[in-house]
């Protein structure tokens, strides 16, 4: 058995853009959230996954900013 709790980030050489925030960070960093909101993949930054920690724990879809 080789289930996965949580989904892996993509490898990729891309840069990874915040889903919130709009930050940029090459490749995707460990510290950044892998989420899958409305089938869509999104990543969250460290420091938005620290303020949306509640919101992911609840599996509420992120508040939208826009
Ligand atoms: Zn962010």
């Amino acid at each position: 058995m080789n289930q996965k709790t949580y989904e892996q980030a993509e490898l990729t050489t891309d840069d990874t853009e915040c889903a919130q925030c709009g930050a940029t960070a090459e490749g995707t960093p460990a510290t950044w959230t892998c989420t899958i909101a409305n089938g869509t993949r999104q990543h969250l930054c460290d420091t938005c996954t620290r303020a949306s920690l509640r919101v992911i724990e609840s599996h509420l879809d992120p508040v939208p900013t826009r």
